[in-house]
């Protein structure tokens, strides 16, 4: 399911994926994300990348990114942690 996922060129290796995936399958190989195939598909890596620079395929190129607006990186953070 997460095959198309990729890291573009925006990446600055901050982790923020890697922290608010809830599955564990981000890790950072070479300063840029990779999927481990466990993916549960919840796109927050999309959403709350800074950069904007998660896209799945080629179609997320020219797609806003949204996320909740009273949902803030920490509360992100924190559920992750949590589960
Ligand atoms: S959140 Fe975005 S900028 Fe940060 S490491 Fe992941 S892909 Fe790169
Ligand atoms: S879509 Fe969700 S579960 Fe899949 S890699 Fe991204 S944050 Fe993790």
């Amino acid at each position: 399911m997460d095959k198309k996922f990729w890291g573009d060129d925006k990446c600055n290796g901050c982790e923020i994926c890697l922290k608010v995936c809830p599955a564990g399958n981000i890790e950072m190989k070479n300063e840029k994300p990779s999927w481990l195939h466990r993916c549960e598909q919840c796109l927050a890596c999309i959403q709350w990348c800074p950069q904007e620079a998660i896209q799945y395929g080629k179609k997320t190129i020219k797609y806003q990114r949204y996320h909740h607006p009273e949902i803030s990186l920490k509360n992100m953070l924190e559920q992750a942690n949590a589960s």
